[in-house]
């Protein structure tokens, strides 16, 4: 179970009502029983129920049982889509262990603002259901052009682009990272963002393959073919 609270020797962690009502309500949990938390930053932790109430409770920390594992240093760009389809490409990122989830806007975005409280809470139940002790962080949306003036020092970046037709995203001659992918939105990018990104020296483009994939479907063959060559 997430929790936003620290976590360690000595910490009780008390429940919001939601979650009470899932570990006393909908699990059958009672005083004494154990419950295994993280919170993104401390690893995982077991705790006992301490005091178990229809509106709250408490967990008192035992003992770690296991430590923060962070994924890669890999981020993921997207350009949102339409509502279900970018929750999916937050859920794939964390399950595939993507360190940092950006939404880019480009030309083609359709959408000007996403809610990042919705897309942040839904990569933490993604978090939770894959059984990790690491939630990444999904940032605001960003301007692609000002990303690209802002690029941080060292960080490789792999465009995901139809259009190229030769090179199959391998990460021969990649260099150690870290890195970043970038999916396009359902139009694609156009002939100026092309340009721009190819002129940046920390950027190449990548092929997915011949087929024009959807932009959900590329992220995470994209996230797949990177963690093949190497994830851990
Ligand atoms: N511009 C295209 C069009 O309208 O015909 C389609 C764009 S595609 C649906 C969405 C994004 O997925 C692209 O911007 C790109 O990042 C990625 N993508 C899809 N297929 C790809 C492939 N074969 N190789 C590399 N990237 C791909």
């Amino acid at each position: 179970l997430y929790v936003d609270h620290p976590l360690g020797a000595g910490q009780s962690v008390p429940l919001s009502r939601d979650q009470a009502h899932y570990l006393f309500g909908v699990m059958r949990l009672a005083v004494g029983d154990p419950v295994a938390l993280f919170n993104g930053r401390d690893g995982e932790w077991l705790t006992t129920v301490a005091e178990a109430g229809k509106r709250g409770g408490v967990l008192d920390c035992v003992e770690q049982s296991r430590p923060l594992m962070p994924p890669p240093d890999l981020w993921l760009l997207f350009a949102p889509i339409k509502k279900a389809r970018t929750d999916f490409i937050v859920e794939k990122a964390v399950e595939m262990g993507a360190a940092r989830i950006v939404p880019v806007q480009t030309d083609f975005t359709n959408s000007e603002r996403i809610r990042q409280d919705r897309l942040q809470a839904h990569a933490v139940e993604a978090a939770e259901q894959c059984g990790g002790t690491f939630v990444p962080e999904v940032t605001d949306l960003h301007r692609l052009d000002r990303l690209l003036a802002d690029w941080p020092a060292g960080r490789q970046l792999m465009f995901c682009d139809e259009a190229e037709a030769g090179a199959a995203l391998t990460l021969e001659g990649a260099g150690p990272g870290p890195w970043a992918i970038l999916i396009g939105p359902e139009g694609g990018f156009s002939e100026a963002e092309r340009k721009r990104l190819l002129a940046q020296p920390f950027a190449r483009a990548v092929s997915l393959g011949p087929r024009i994939l959807r932009a959900d479907t590329a992220a995470v063959a994209a996230l797949t073919l990177w963690q093949v060559a190497l994830g851990d």
